[in-house]
């Protein structure tokens, strides 16, 4: 972990009450490690507070931060959920990611309309109702109220 990422986790508010907050679909840019070329991402986040929450930039920025950089996706998605749990001390959280990945994309035939999928769950979320809410609401299309 970095000191930025340090950083921005040490700025919380106190939490009023313990209700799912998600951020949902911010775009990030990463490196696959294998082939060195770029990964685009739509991660969207979520956790439920115990006693912190960070200010809803600080998601998106956190995701930014994160992704950046050769990692895997599939690291990436575990590492994010595990920051949002442990750090955050919430009683769970959960992060589903979209990756466009040039690498796969470069080699031809609709590849590149794949994007690789991946999801990871801690603590609540690990409760198959609460796993599926999340789900619902990140990849339902009403996507966009503006
Ligand atoms: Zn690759």
């Amino acid at each position: 972990m970095n000191a930025e990422i340090d950083e921005l986790l040490a700025k919380t508010f106190p939490a009023k009450y313990g209700e799912m907050v998600i951020s949902r679909g911010n775009t990030a840019f990463g490196v696959c490690p294998h082939h060195l070329l770029p990964v685009i991402y739509r991660i969207s986040l979520a956790y439920i507070p115990t006693r912190k929450v960070l200010g809803l930039s600080k998601l998106s920025r956190l995701a930014r931060l994160m992704a950046r950089g050769p990692t895997l996706q599939e690291d990436l998605t575990h590492e994010l959920a595990q920051v949002l749990h442990e750090n955050l001390d919430s009683q769970g959280s959960a992060v589903f990611v979209e990756g466009l990945h040039l690498c796969m994309a470069a080699r031809g035939v609709g590849a590149h309309e794949a994007r690789l999928v991946t999801s990871a769950v801690r603590g609540v979320f690990l409760e198959l109702a609460t796993r599926e809410e999340f789900i619902k609401l990140v990849t339902t299309s009403a996507q966009s109220i503006l």
